[in-house]
């Protein structure tokens, strides 16, 4: 592990040049180039805009270890947050901040639920750039960064299926299958009510260590926030007969695009719910309910770099948009943030020594 004595941000070669444009120097064989590119949902690329180095991160990260948490995700969030009670800190759950207070230099706490105010030396904001500017009222921030926050592109949202099997039916798989109705992983973003879905993802949750057959699963596959636009403004939960129609409706397409390479998925089915892209909107606050937030976009440059620290000098930005998508996006934004209070070096020695202690 290598840590840079600065934080400029560089615009190598590869962030400045899309995917495709770099497969296309190194590779002839077309149908090479688009298995190289077969799970670009894991970061919504899009060609001639996605750089070669978010590619190249993600899939560097993948053939060093393709892996899955035993018993689920949220897993992670649980061992956080006994790491913070271990602490001496504390976890607020069902407490959304509506407020970030602001004097005339700094941040001074948050406002929760609109009612009760915690003071704060300082503030990290881990939701989306947009979602932190609206809870921000002060001179401190200017206008210009603002308009630049909203001018940025995000990725595309994504439309899911979470399935629950029969017992022993479906035997574990221990990878990710891509499906595409096309010969391409490419524009699969740019679709119509006929031709939705181009594509998905089918994966298997893994809920023991080495399970032989699988209990849940999930389908994904995008979908554009435009497509949600008669439930804009509607609740989780409150959004009528014609939304759960609609949902039922795709979850079905997608069953059926699936069903072609796995006949038995139908049959093997308990139940399935699904989550649209205002779904994700509503629990998270991810803008257009894109699935990684801010898209990377190489005609961008510096103007797409969302940074850690802001004009507030107390409040910093953290998670998927100040460095990269996914886990592995937010772990090394978590460390870039973390450093603005104990320095890179500090952390980079802590996790080398804990690594070498294990
Ligand atoms: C369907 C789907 C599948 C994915 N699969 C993978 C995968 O297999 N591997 C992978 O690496 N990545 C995956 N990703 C991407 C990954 O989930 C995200 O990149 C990651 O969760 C982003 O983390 P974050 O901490 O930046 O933001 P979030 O996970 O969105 O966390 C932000 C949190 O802030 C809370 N919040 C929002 N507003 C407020 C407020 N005002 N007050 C208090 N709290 C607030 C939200 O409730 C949320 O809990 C997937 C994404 C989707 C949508």
């Amino acid at each position: 592990m290598k840590y840079a004595e600065s934080d400029a941000a560089i615009n190598t070669e590869f962030q400045l040049r899309a995917i495709d444009d770099v497969l296309d120097e190194l590779f002839d064989d077309e149908l090479l180039k688009r298995v190289l590119v077969g799970n670009l949902p894991l970061y919504a690329a899009e060609q001639d805009k996605t750089p070669f180095s978010t590619h190249a991160f993600i899939m560097d990260f993948y053939n060093q270890s393709a892996a899955r948490v035993v018993g689920g995700s949220d897993s992670i969030a649980t061992s956080l947050k006994n790491t913070i009670l271990r602490y001496g800190g504390t976890v607020k759950t069902q407490q959304k901040v509506t407020k970030i207070v602001c004097d005339e230099v700094k941040a001074t706490g948050v406002v929760m639920n609109d009612d009760c105010f915690m003071a704060a030396d300082a503030v990290v904001s881990a939701i989306h750039p947009m979602r932190t500017l609206e809870l921000l009222d002060t001179k401190l921030i200017r206008p210009a960064f603002r308009r630049r926050i909203h001018a940025m592109p995000q990725t595309v949202g994504g439309f899911s299926v979470y399935l629950e099997f029969k017992p022993g039916v479906v035997p574990y798989m221990n990878h990710n299958f891509y499906g595409y109705a096309g010969d391409t992983p490419w524009n699969c973003e740019h679709y119509t009510e006929e031709t939705w879905p181009k594509g998905y993802l089918y994966m298997h949750f893994c809920h023991e260590r080495a399970p032989k057959f699988a209990h849940t699963g999930v389908i994904l596959s995008y979908m554009q926030m435009e497509d949600l636009q008669p439930w804009w403004g509607t609740k989780v939960g409150r959004r009528g007969d014609d939304y759960e129609a609609f949902k039922r409706r795709k979850a079905e397409q997608l069953l059926d695009a699936l069903g072609k390479q796995f006949p038995d998925i139908r049959q093997n089915l308990v139940r399935y719910s699904t989550a649209t892209p205002l779904t994700y909107y509503d629990y998270t606050g991810t803008e257009g309910g894109s699935m990684y937030g801010i898209a990377k976009d190489i005609h961008l440059g510096a103007a797409g770099r969302v940074p850690q620290r802001t004009k507030v000098p107390n409040l910093f930005l953290t998670g998927q948009n100040i460095n990269s998508h996914g886990m592995l996006g937010v772990l090394v934004g978590s460390i870039v943030t973390c450093s603005e209070f104990l320095t890179a070096k500090t952390i980079y020695d802590q996790i080398i020594q804990s690594n070498q202690g294990e």
